[in-house]
């Protein structure tokens, strides 16, 4: 007679929880009238030159698979994209490959790199997959708290303190999804010393870094000096083009790294859609413009936003990219999952309790603000009305 499913199941993987996220989520959308400040994701639509490109080429019939990394075409826009954005360069032929989101780059460089019990360090709060996706590659997710009063950013000293002589690499995140917090050169150079000190690899996720709202230029880790060599780049197209669904995205590394993710990407995924590949050579040839547009249109709803929290008294740091505010629900005596249920119950708004991006989470929720400014603006209403009512600040 068969066990219980349990009984088949991976040790690895068996105590793997949900996404807080979603779970969060599944609740709001099946009520009526709510306004949600809770997903990850553009409010805006794809370019339309971009998906032109894409129905082009299903039209033409590109309907095969493309050579495993992805068509040469491609990885030599990306190629020129990485070295003129961000002044890092990578051989199209040998370097980079396109994968199905970051997300896949994510699982590509830890199963690439892990093994049983080696440590990632993880620079928390965090995006839910950090920790799950380092898990199943065998390795152990250690984390570092970080807090609003240093900018929720990481200092060299707390990554020493963290390192152990299972510690493999260090994932970096920035701009940082929950926080926004960006890390910038001096940053960088500062973590470079740590990394090269005890000997490791970072893999550095800069799926935001077309989101960043300050003058400082946005710096990519393996432009650091002598960093070039130990970083795993991930990038992307789901934010800065608003390409989510697409599933597109790009890793960049070092020759002999890649050829060994080849080989995992080759037998797990064989390549991206070919048609989608077209619609991301469009985006990088000719979809920049609007990635400007949508950064100046986030930046003015990030400043309405961290002035307005602080004003209703929800403390918020002033994150300098990506797409979420991280305010401090502290002052009202409820955990972050309760202050979350009771607004969402209360007055319909979703926003996602801090503690599902890692136990230095709780006290805060993230808001993010990709959505449109009289959305926004009702819902930073609806909030000030809820702990008004409460007196809970
Ligand atoms: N990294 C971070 C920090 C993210 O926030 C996300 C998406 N929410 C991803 C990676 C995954 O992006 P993609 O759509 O490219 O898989």
């Amino acid at each position: 007679m068969r066990k219980e499913y349990s009984h088949y199941l991976s040790e690895t993987v068996k105590d793997l929880q949900p996404s807080g996220i979603r779970k969060f989520f599944d609740l709001a959308s099946s009520m009526e009238g709510v306004i949600s400040l809770g997903v990850g994701e553009p409010d805006f639509i794809t370019p339309w030159n971009v998906r032109e490109a894409a129905i082009l080429s299903l039209e033409q019939g590109f309907t095969s698979y493309t050579a495993n990394p992805g068509l040469l075409e491609l990885r030599e826009e990306i190629s020129k994209y990485l070295s003129t954005r961000f002044s890092v360069n990578y051989n199209p032929a040998n370097q980079i490959i396109v994968t199905i989101g970051a997300s896949q780059g994510l699982d590509l460089a830890f199963r690439t790199i892990l093994n049983q019990g080696d440590e990632v360090l993880i620079v928390e709060p965090a995006f839910v997959a950090y920790a799950p996706l380092v898990a199943i590659a065998g390795g152990k997710p250690v984390a570092i708290s970080t807090s609003p009063e240093n900018g929720f950013k990481v200092t060299p000293e707390q990554i020493e303190q963290k390192i152990t002589n299972r510690t493999k690499a260090i994932l970096l995140s920035s701009p940082n999804n929950p926080t926004g917090s960006t890390l910038n050169k001096k940053d960088l150079e500062k973590i470079a010393e740590i990394v090269e000190k005890y000997d490791l690899l970072v893999v550095s996720d800069e799926i935001y870094a077309e989101l960043v709202y300050e003058d400082e230029p946005y710096t990519s880790f393996a432009a650091i000096d002598g960093m070039y060599e130990r970083t795993i780049l991930l990038n992307g197209f789901s934010k800065s083009f608003a390409m989510t669904g697409w599933r597109l995205g790009m890793l960049a590394a070092p020759k002999a790294l890649v050829e060994v993710m080849l080989k995992i990407y080759q037998y797990t995924t064989m390549c991206a859609p070919h048609m989608l590949q077209h619609g991301a050579i469009e985006a990088l040839r000719n979809g920049y413009h609007e990635v400007e547009a949508m950064r100046s249109s986030y930046r003015r709803r990030r400043n309405y936003m961290v002035q307005t929290l602080n004003q209703i008294g929800l403390p918020c740091h002033n994150p300098g990219g990506a797409f979420y505010v991280f305010p401090s629900i502290k002052t009202t005596g409820f955990t972050s999952e309760q202050f979350a249920e009771e607004l969402l119950r209360e007055e319909k708004v979703a926003v996602v309790p801090g503690h599902v991006f890692g136990e230095s989470g709780e006290g805060y929720v993230r808001c993010s603000y990709a959505a449109s400014m009289p959305q926004l603006q009702e819902a930073l209403k609806r909030m000030q009305r809820f702990v008004k009512a409460r007196n809970l600040v």
